[in-house]
């Protein structure tokens, strides 16, 4: 049984996280093991990731949807590495992820994040 939240709340927003069983890619050599879509707002991660790959994953996407949320216009390079390092910092830190835990600093999106309406940023 996977511990996996149904969503994330991100600046106010809950994002719901759903499994597909697969995922189409753009070309046949992509793999494709989540997705997160700004027009419906989900993040989607492939049923058939490892644990830790879907893990990984859905930090990927929660990367792209706090880009699309305040603008930040990050290559796509920058969102895997930005991913990739802060899912190592948190699985090398459990006691950090505590101790962060008190409490948060509340901000807001900077665009409308009515469903439909969020701007696609070019990956
Ligand atoms: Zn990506």
């Amino acid at each position: 049984m996977s511990n996996r939240p149904q969503s994330i709340r991100l600046l106010g927003v809950d994002i719901p996280v759903k499994t597909q069983p697969a995922l189409a890619p753009d070309s046949p050599e992509e793999e494709v093991f989540g997705l997160w879509d700004p027009n419906d707002m989900t993040i989607s991660v492939n049923r058939e990731c490892s644990p830790v790959q879907e893990r990984v994953t859905v930090l990927h996407e929660l990367v792209h949807a706090i880009d699309d949320f305040l603008y930040l216009e990050l290559t796509h390079q920058a969102v895997y590495a930005l991913s990739q390092t802060l899912h190592q910092v948190i699985a090398d830190n459990p006691r950090l992820v505590q101790y962060l835990q008190g409490g948060a600093v509340r901000m807001t999106a900077l665009v409308d994040t009515t469903p439909h309406r969020v701007r696609r940023m070019p990956k």
